[in-house]
């Protein structure tokens, strides 16, 4: 299959200053074959024209749980502990098997809808996350959440998974083991992660320091912050994702600095539970991978990564009283090839490169909030939003072309929830 995006203005993403220019793309199947003027080829398959519209990379949302779609608008504004023990916890706990599947469903439609291409889940029930990733086309690194309960079994069905996902060339799709956070797994636990991690040659997605009580929690259990208790579990022998690290020394950012992966700043997240503010640009001036990241939609709300993006800079400039803490260009790359550093997918997505897997978005500027065109990047970060978005392509796929989706019932997917929402809370 060889399509053909004409027209297009590129932004590729790759180097240290924004490259915008007059492109078409040819796809391979599944990759990028060409990025040049006036490409001609007798054997195209769809030829798409993206005048008025910026290529770039499609986003990577390096923090997700998919399935809590289910808690969008419900019991906000109360204590963080009341939130979740209350109100998360006891619904969690009546999830049926077909719910996780349709909650997870209308996530992946909500992010293809707003720009992600991928995604990087934890949640209970992997295999039915996996089912909604596979039939909406994204792509997408997911983890069965393990804590001290029914280990075994966790760790059985994260062996299974990864067995059928992981030595495929082709997947969309790769296993992660989830050790959920120092605070709910003992030593015992972290180990198992660490000792599957490393059979099965692959990561491991863990939260971190994200408030100030679970790091009293942990200093009070074990004598240390929770970067020093992963490390003494050897949890940084294997590529890591670690999601907030806000409360985070400077002990701390000297053993993290080295770690293969990185953090995943979920700054949405962190304003809306009052977590706090990770201090992104100390964090990535020590050499750290930060990727950016949206939590689930119950802290949330949205899986907008626009959104991500814009409050990101805000907080920052905020944390640091400076205008110019990070740049336009500098967030895209957290929303884009950053985050494919942090899942260690680089060498596959994040940047629009021939070769690469054709993972790309369309955002059309022909808007009155999007004129005149000053600084592309700035208009992106600070003035689009997900519904911005035109077309997506996943791994060659064409997902969604003039917002319409391709083969995907939204009401249908919109009805079912609804229905589980009605039944649980
Ligand atoms: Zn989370």
């Amino acid at each position: 299959m060889k399509t053909l995006i004409t027209n297009a203005n590129v932004l590729d993403m790759v180097g240290d200053i924004p490259n915008i220019s007059k492109k078409d793309i040819l796809i391979c199947d599944s990759r990028i074959s060409k990025i040049e003027e006036n490409i001609q080829d007798n054997n195209i398959d769809e030829i798409i024209n993206a005048k008025n519209m910026i290529v770039m990379p499609g986003l990577v949302n390096t923090h997700t749980h998919l399935a809590m779609s289910i808690f969008r608008g419900y019991k906000n504004d109360i204590k963080l502990i009341d939130w979740l023990e209350n109100a998360i916890f006891p619904v969690e706990d009546k999830l049926e098997q077909d719910d996780i599947y349709w909650n997870s469903y209308l996530s992946c439609l909500e992010m293809i809808r707003s720009g992600t291409t991928t995604c990087n889940d934890m949640y209970f029930g992997m295999n039915r996350v996996i089912e909604a990733l596979e039939k909406t086309g994204l792509r997408g690194v997911v983890a069965w959440c393990i804590t001290d309960d029914s280990i075994r079994d966790k760790i059985e069905r994260t062996r299974e998974y990864a067995k059928i996902y992981n030595n495929r060339e082709d997947s969309r799709i790769k296993i992660y083991v989830a050790a959920h956070s120092p605070y709910s797994c003992d030593p015992d636990t972290i180990k198992l992660c660490v000792d599957l991690a490393k059979e099965l040659k692959t990561g491991i997605h863990t939260h971190l320091a994200e408030t100030k009580d679970e790091e009293e929690t942990i200093i009070n259990r074990y004598g240390m912050a929770g970067t020093e208790y992963l490390n003494s579990l050897h949890v940084f022998d294997v590529p890591v994702v670690l999601a907030h690290g806000i409360y985070v020394s400077d002990k701390d950012i000297d053993i993290l600095k080295s770690v293969k992966g990185g953090i995943s700043h979920n700054p949405i997240s962190n304003c809306k539970l009052s977590s706090g503010i990770c201090d992104v640009v100390k964090l990535r001036n020590s050499g750290l991978n930060v990727g950016l990241g949206t939590d689930g939609i119950a802290s949330t709300t949205t899986l907008d990564m626009f959104e991500e993006m814009r409050t990101a800079s805000y907080l920052q400039k905020v944390n640091d009283a400076s205008s110019s803490s990070m740049n336009s260009y500098e967030l895209l790359k957290m929303a884009t090839i950053e985050g494919a550093k942090v899942l260690g997918l680089d060498n596959d997505i994040g940047t629009l490169e021939v070769g690469k897997k054709a993972d790309m978005i369309f955002i059309k500027t022909d808007k009155i909030h999007l004129c005149p065109e000053n600084d592309i990047c700035t208009n992106i970060v600070y003035s689009a939003n997900g519904a911005d978005v035109d077309t997506v392509i996943i791994d060659g796929k064409v997902i969604m072309q003039n917002r319409k989706m391709i083969n995907l019932d939204e009401k249908e997917v919109m009805k079912q929830v609804r229905k589980i929402a009605k039944r649980l809370l």
